[in-house]
């Protein structure tokens, strides 16, 4: 028999969230019924946010929100090159230039003082990524992007229920993007959504969601005119009812997080060669990754982990190291030596809801074998 894999990271599903999509699997509307709205109220809700546009997936939510603001082909927007390739995959789809901006050292997310040098009259927006769950410092950011006349949009898919002086994420930017897949907090499947408090990009979504369609009931019932053509980005109604039920057990599956979190930094701290996340203290973390520095070989301890049945990860290789980005807007390895630095010595240990005592212990023993037999010091 194998061993048992444990993977980084994994959903979390129970009997309610069963019964709660098969309920809708029986009802009249598989799609475009009510649970949608429902589900996007309580997400708003929750985030603090007034609106909330549920879409197929984070990309699809990401994509439409730059589409919204208005960035079109040879606009610029200032973005960390540390994050899943969506969040400028999405920008360049549109024509738009991701202008990359290095990390902070510490908590790797977008450096403040990075964004100021690269203001152009081109630049039209900032799109900041909460790295691992840790928010990033939004009041600097915020007072740049306000002196200078730029959108906010925040990729907060590592970071529902994160908070910033005391405030949950979700209301901070012009619109914040979250995903449902299944490794992140709470899961529809495949899913996403955008908060915001702007009713002109509530609006906006809503029809970029849904082909263009603008209906306009006062020619008639059946009457609706397309301005601008889009995607088919909608979301199922047995996803959201997914999404609800999921939502009801946020506060768990956070607390399991923050622990895990502590726990490993107690297990781990003292480790010559290994570097642990920060938690800066004006935030509280969603932990959607736990991604640690080790000095020396990193592939030979990423192997040493895989060989042990453990689904380490590597989050990220920086986009600007990418053969798309390189080609495409002339970036180059170095350019962002912050980001570089952390991703040659990044590895992520496994952390979600249901890893349990035993896997967590062993993961911890696992690693603390291979300081001991020098397979190369950490
Ligand atoms: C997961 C993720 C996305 C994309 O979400 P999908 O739902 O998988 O399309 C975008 N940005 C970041 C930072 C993510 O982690």
């Amino acid at each position: 028999m194998t061993k048992k894999f444990i993977s980084y990271g994994r959903q979390w599903i129970d009997k309610a969230d069963i019964k709660a999509v098969l309920e809708v699997l029986k009802s009249d509307w598989l799609t475009q019924g009510p649970m949608v709205e429902r589900f996007e109220k309580a997400v708003a809700k929750y985030c603090g946010a007034r609106y909330g546009v549920a879409f197929s997936s984070g990309t699809a939510a990401l994509y439409s929100a730059y589409l919204a603001t208005g960035i079109k082909s040879g606009d610029e927007a200032i973005t960390s090159p540390l994050t899943f390739a969506a969040t400028s995959n999405m920008l360049a789809m549109l024509g738009a230039i991701p202008v990359f901006a290095d990390v902070n050292e510490d908590d790797l997310t977008i450096d403040p003082k990075e964004i100021k040098k690269k203001i152009t009259k081109k630049t039209k927006a900032i799109v900041a990524i909460d790295f691992a769950g840790h928010p990033c410092e939004y009041d600097k950011i915020l007072g740049i992007a306000k002196e200078n006349n730029l959108l906010l949009i925040e990729d907060a898919c590592h970071a529902l229920g994160a908070e910033y002086k005391g405030k949950k994420i979700g209301s901070f930017a012009d619109m914040t993007i979250l995903s449902f897949h299944p490794v992140k907090h709470i899961t529809t499947g495949e899913g996403g959504m955008v908060l915001t408090n702007n009713k002109n990009f509530y609006e906006k979504l809503r029809i970029i969601r849904n082909h263009g369609i603008e209906k306009k009931p006062k020619k008639g019932g059946w009457y609706y005119e397309i301005a601008e053509p889009s995607f088919n980005f909608r979301i199922t109604d047995f996803q959201c009812a997914l999404g609800l039920s999921q939502l009801k057990k946020i506060n768990k599956f956070l607390k399991k997080r923050r622990e895990l979190a502590k726990k490993y930094q107690k297990e781990l701290a003292g480790i010559e060669g290994l570097k642990l996340p920060v938690e800066k203290n004006y935030t509280k973390p969603a932990w959607h990754l736990y991604p640690v520095r080790v000095a020396g070989d990193r592939r030979k301890f990423f192997d040493y982990l895989t060989k042990n049945r453990i689904g380490a990860q590597v989050h990220y290789m920086p986009l600007h190291m990418h053969p798309f980005y390189q080609k495409k807007f002339g970036y180059k390895e170095r350019d962002f030596p912050v980001a570089e630095g952390y991703y040659k010595k990044a590895v992520t240990l496994p952390l979600f809801y249901g890893l349990t005592q035993k896997d967590f212990e062993k993961v911890i023993k696992i690693i603390k074998n291979y300081e001991r037999k020098k397979v190369s010091s950490l």
